[in-house]
């Protein structure tokens, strides 16, 4: 059970590699399944390295039941094929000290569904970021949590691969992010954004500035990938809002205050409510009652400088 799963794993990656090299967009969409599977097996096969035996291979399974054991005490035993989920999986590798990075793993299973979901023309250009990010996760791994060899265990040509779509990925995310950076944007959150933004188009990493040191007002955003452009306005705005979303989510799920909301004075989903201004249009609104002085909760801030208490009382004054 545990060989065969390091041997999905690996067989996985290396033939994810083959339908990248392959570079027929059918093949491309199969290329993200195969490395994001890869990278999923690996960290499954040291789950069940650390199960226990007799256990059933009780920390890579989704259910978990305790049995006695005849003796006063009990196990705790896996049950059924279904095998933990990606959050699961996060939560106990952290338990156990097992060290992943998972912020790479949550992006790569993100954006193989939005390939699948989002950008059926894929290009071979588009995946770099994709086969980059498993790069790094992959060769940490077996490195560090799996003591072996990546070379040895993966064969020179899905490594050599790996290490050169890797290699020439990040010579270009850093020109990119030093032409970023060129730019004043007034607000870290928004530079901070913008550095992460992801092609909406195709899904690459690759996001440039067409003219270095520009005023932003007249940033041109242009992706090394597919071409796509997109002017300063609209960049900053879909960069924000992917930024923040995860965060912004987390908020409504449990109840906190967003990072973000939609900006009372431009209308854009860019106003940050920590920094108290909007990233894109620079204009803060009032964030306590003229009438009676509370702060105004983040869903009704709409720039009257009233809590809707107060609005609705002075509209029943009138
Ligand atoms: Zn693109
Ligand atoms: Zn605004
Ligand atoms: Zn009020």
């Amino acid at each position: 059970m545990k060989m065969s799963i390091y041997k999905n794993a690996i067989d996985s990656i290396i033939l994810g590699i083959e339908d990248f090299n392959a570079a027929d967009p059918r093949r491309l969409i199969s290329a993200t399944r195969n490395l994001v599977a890869g990278v999923l097996l690996l960290i499954k096969y040291k789950l069940a390295v650390l199960s226990p035996p007799g256990t059933d291979e009780v920390l890579l399974k989704e259910r978990v039941l305790p049995e006695a054991d005849g003796m006063g005490g009990i196990t705790w035993k896996g049950k059924g094929h279904k095998t933990v989920d990606v959050r699961n999986m996060e939560e106990r590798c952290v338990a156990l000290g097992v060290v992943v990075d998972w912020n790479l793993v949550r992006k790569i299973v993100a954006h193989r569904n939005d390939i699948e979901h989002y950008f059926p023309s894929l290009t071979q250009s588009a995946l770099r970021t994709l086969v980059a990010d498993s790069f790094i996760i992959i060769r940490d791994f077996l490195r560090t949590q799996l003591n072996l060899d990546p070379l040895t265990e993966l064969g020179s040509a899905t490594w050599t691969t790996l290490t050169s779509v890797a290699e020439v990925y990040d010579k270009e995310k850093k020109e990119c992010l030093a032409n970023i950076e060129s730019i004043d944007w007034t607000f870290d959150p928004l530079q901070c954004a913008l550095s992460e933004w992801q092609c909406p188009n195709c899904g690459s990493g690759l996001m440039d500035v067409k003219i270095t040191g520009a005023d932003k007002w007249d940033a041109q955003f242009k992706c090394r990938a597919c071409a796509a452009e997109f002017g300063f306005e609209e960049a900053g705005e879909q960069a924000v809002v992917d930024f923040f979303a995860s965060e912004n989510h987390l908020a409504v799920k449990d109840g906190g205050e967003e990072a973000t909301i939609t900006c009372p004075n431009c209308s854009r989903d860019t106003y940050d409510l920590e920094e108290d201004v909007c990233l894109i249009c620079e204009e803060s609104v009032e964030r306590e009652c003229q009438r009676c002085n509370c702060p105004i909760p983040a869903s009704e801030l709409d720039g009257s400088g009233y809590c809707s208490w107060c609005s609705h009382m002075m509209s029943k004054d009138d």
